[in-house]
């Protein structure tokens, strides 16, 4: 018999069925054991009589806890709980046979049944990952980054995106000098990209006119912040012919679309954003935070402290989570951002920022090779290094806008999890390279 998957022995509520999982709970009485099997769709209690199964009986004597079993039996009710008001029906398993798929170590590295999520013991948990991913908890992060990431895919979709993989191995260090991995690369050195930005922009050259990458990003930046790794998963996009309020528009879709699609699917207790997300200049923003006391230690930035309480102040304003914040200096920005004619000292670019934590840079960006070059020499980049990238703009290329996002950061605070490790599956850090 086909073994399926405990949700669905529940909806059959009788006959016969074979399920199988890992033994999370074992309780061993005389001639009866009690055994609490989950699978990635529920839990359910087994329960072996020694007289009507006495190999599986065996069996359910040798098992540690997390050893993986199949079970074949029938299904009944079980019985209420005293003094419970409303009970759920619930099913359990009468064995028959069992039998042993992998049988656990006796001595767990770190518990599974009991629940040990605190910062202290974030990294014995990471060490041992895929213990620590059996908790029902640790497994919704990713079924609900699956259905975040299917909402924008439907998005994409919808509105004629071409989706692109793009290389992760470069020549040159990109955007900037800094945060960058260099690998030996045969003869010469190679450097792993901090953005898909040069290519995204290629593919605006290329005449794809609207484009959505997801890849891996890779980030040398020495942070021990709960906000950073050093590689992550980017969701970027580039479109043709619009400009930086239009790009925060298509960004507030498919935000509302990925945010749905969990909300519907998993049925969490999340708030859908509405239209339009509330914008302020960056100017704007340092006037409200110095209206509320805040010291701001960089005028042409945020710290993390007052990304926080912006995101406390929008709230109370506007009852929104996210706020877009436009109009960044230039010294802020990259020199491929455009700038504004009428104020060459500030750029046509935004962060989004998601409960009090950016997920998001975006920019118009600049087409024109003699602002390009312009910007980049005072920025003091290397033209030579540049001239690949420069290149795509010399034969025609339509004016495009485009945005970085970060799906791990905006799982993190949709979940309130504490450190983005938590929303990255085997996360890397400056220190951890492993499992
Ligand atoms: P921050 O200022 O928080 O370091 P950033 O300005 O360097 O971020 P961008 O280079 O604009 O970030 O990258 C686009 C998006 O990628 C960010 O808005 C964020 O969501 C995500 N991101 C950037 N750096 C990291 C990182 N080290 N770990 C995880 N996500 C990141």
């Amino acid at each position: 018999m086909s073994r399926i998957l405990i949700k669905e022995a529940k909806k059959q509520e009788n006959g016969e069925v074979t399920i199988a999982g890992f033994v999370r709970n074992l309780r061993l009485h005389k001639g009866l054991a009690f055994i609490d099997l989950v699978d990635i769709s529920d839990s359910m209690q087994v329960v072996i009589m020694e007289k009507e199964a006495s190999e599986a009986f065996s069996l359910a004597e040798k098992l540690h806890l997390e050893s993986v079993i199949e079970v074949t039996g029938s299904l009944q009710e079980k019985p209420a709980k005293k003094n419970v008001e409303n009970p759920v029906k619930d099913f359990e398993l009468l064995a028959k046979n069992g039998k042993l798929i992998s049988l656990a170590d006796e001595n767990l590295p770190i518990p599974v049944l009991n629940k040990i999520d605190n910062e202290a013991n974030i990294e014995n948990r990471f060490d041992w990952r895929w213990l620590d991913l059996r908790q029902k908890e640790h497994q919704l992060i990713f079924k609900t980054w699956t259905k975040l990431e299917q909402g924008f895919r439907r998005y994409w979709e919808d509105n004629d995106f071409i989706q692109l993989y793009t290389p992760s191995l470069m020549n040159t260090a990109s955007e900037s000098g800094s945060e960058v991995f260099e690998v030996k690369y045969f003869e010469r050195k190679a450097y792993l990209s901090q953005s898909p930005q040069f290519f995204k922009q290629a593919a605006m050259a290329s005449g794809l006119e609207k484009i959505f990458i997801c890849g891996p990003v890779f980030r040398a930046e020495p942070s021990y912040t709960t906000r950073h790794v050093t590689e992550f998963t980017g969701w970027d996009m580039e479109i043709s012919y619009i400009d930086y309020n239009q790009i925060m528009e298509v960004e507030e879709d498919a935000l509302i679309a990925g945010f749905k699609k969990v909300k519907e699917d998993l049925n969490l207790d999340i708030e859908v954003p509405t239209k339009p997300f509330p914008k302020i200049t960056l100017k704007e923003a340092k006037e409200k935070l110095a209206a509320k006391g805040v010291k701001s230690e960089k005028d042409f930035d945020f710290s993390t402290e007052e990304e926080r309480i912006l995101g406390e102040i929008i709230k109370e304003e506007n009852g929104h989570d996210f706020v877009f914040v436009y109009d960044y200096p230039i010294e802020a920005r990259p020199f491929y951002h455009m700038r504004h004619e009428d104020n060459p000292e500030l750029t046509k670019s935004f962060d989004l920022i998601y409960r009090g934590l950016e997920i998001t840079t975006g920019a118009e960006r600049e087409h024109r090779v003699d602002y390009l070059e312009r910007q980049a020499k005072e920025k003091e980049m290397d033209i030579e290094e540049l001239q690949d990238y420069i290149n795509f703009f010399r034969y025609g290329c339509p004016g495009h806008s485009g945005v970085g996002i970060g799906p791990a950061r905006i799982i993190m605070k949709m979940l309130g999890l504490s450190n983005i490790k938590e929303a990255c599956f085997l996360p890397r850090d400056v220190k951890r390279l492993r499992p």
